[in-house]
């Protein structure tokens, strides 16, 4: 198994953008792992356990897919799995220029490693963890945009 691939992120939560992603990288690579970096600094608003739930449900009927936390540096991560590949997804040029300082320290960090970056699909361009979030707190129905059939609460 040589083409193994992480997707890293907070996945809080999980979204359609997420999920889309990961099955069209699954024709590029032998496995995915979907990682959850779980990162002191940043404050979550769903439980780590819960992120990782959803994901081992979502991608449940994957067998190319793993579900994952970790910590410390993405990149230190991959090569404790044998990853030689990161997988990013592009919404927008605000996306694009937060990614391209980080693909290029990971690059200096370790070189053997390359990101890949996969343009969403146009329905998906708006879709951010962070506005499920907050239809949450506001009473709405996040469906639409999570996971068909998946259950958040
Ligand atoms: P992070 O905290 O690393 O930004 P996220 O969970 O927000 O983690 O996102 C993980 C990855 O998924 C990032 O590469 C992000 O750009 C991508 N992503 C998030 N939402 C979408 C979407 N709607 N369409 C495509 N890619 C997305």
């Amino acid at each position: 198994m040589n083409n193994i691939a992480v997707f890293p992120g907070s996945f809080d939560p999980l979204t359609r953008g997420h999920e889309a992603i990961v099955i069209r990288a699954l024709s590029l690579f032998d496995q995915i792992v979907v990682a959850i970096g779980d990162n002191p600094d940043k404050r979550c608003f769903f439980p780590l356990e819960k992120r990782l739930n959803w994901l081992k449900e979502v991608f449940s009927a994957y067998p190319g897919v793993k579900a994952d936390t970790y910590s410390g540096l993405t990149v230190e991560y991959c090569k404790s799995i044998g990853a030689r590949y990161i997988i990013r997804g592009l919404r927008t040029s605000a996306d694009f220029d937060f990614e391209q300082c980080i693909t290029q320290i990971n690059k200096q960090l370790q070189p053997d490693i390359e990101t890949v970056f996969l343009l969403s699909a146009s329905e998906h361009t708006p879709l951010t963890s962070s506005i499920v979030r907050d239809i949450i707190r506001n009473g709405g129905d996040p469906a639409p945009f999570i996971p068909i059939g998946l259950r958040l609460q």
